[in-house]
């Protein structure tokens, strides 16, 4: 059975689609603040989430862009004005899969869910959040597993924490003191070039075109 998060803070209308998803077989839980919905979408492990842009707190773009931000894959199917063609695009743009313009009808609501899970599905992407992609790279954090265009790559337990960090942030440029904190958890004597060593590591495990040496700056995976 699928858990489908609503973010939506007009009572009547999170509670219209709740209702029509029950009767339909789903589970369902609703939120009326952005900032919590985020949280809950980025952690709560859900199958899909519904999510309007107008919140009281932070909208919903501002939700997607933290959600995406940290690499959670679950579908986003955003709530728009009809009238707003920029939200529909902004929204898009930002990575959600798809939107309905309000006022819209149940039946189309829950045609769109169903599309939406049977593709996620069918792409064989159901573990929502677990496994993180990036070029050709993908890293499954529940087995700890690192495969490389299918070919799977044996990684140390830093290499692998490592490696995530650079896919939880693709295209950033990642600081060596980010980088320490993040995989070491603890501070370094000044100068220690561990990073280093193990970006070596990793770029002769996963290629070495994948992290780019920003001059004077850190890392960035490309
Ligand atoms: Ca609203």
């Amino acid at each position: 059975m699928s858990t489908i998060l609503i973010i939506e803070d007009e009572a009547r209308i999170a509670e219209f689609i709740a209702k029509g998803l029950k009767s339909a077989g789903f589970t369902t839980h609703a939120t009326s603040s952005g900032i919590e919905g985020a949280a809950l979408a980025t952690h709560g492990n859900f199958d899909l989430v519904i999510l309007d842009v107008g919140l009281p707190d932070i909208d919903g773009f501002q939700v997607l862009e933290q959600v995406r931000g940290q690499g959670v894959k679950v579908p986003v199917i955003m709530l728009t004005a009809r009238s707003s063609v920029t939200d529909t695009v902004a929204g898009l743009q930002g990575g959600a899969d798809d939107y309905m313009a309000k006022p819209f009808s149940f039946e189309e609501l829950l045609a769109r869910v169903q599309l939406r899970l049977r593709a996620e599905q069918a792409s064989g992407a159901a573990e929502n959040g677990v496994v993180l992609r990036h070029g050709g790279l993908t890293l499954d954090l529940r087995t700890r597993r690192a495969e490389v265009d299918g070919r799977s790559i044996d990684l140390s337990a830093r290499e692998f924490t490592l490696a995530e960090t650079f896919l939880r942030n693709p295209g950033q440029v990642l600081s060596r003191e980010q980088l320490l904190s993040n995989v070491w958890g603890y501070d370094f004597e000044p100068g220690s070039n561990v990073v280093d060593v193990y970006v070596r590591y990793l770029r002769r495990k996963l290629g070495s075109e994948r992290f780019e040496t920003v001059r004077g700056m850190g890392y960035r995976l490309v």
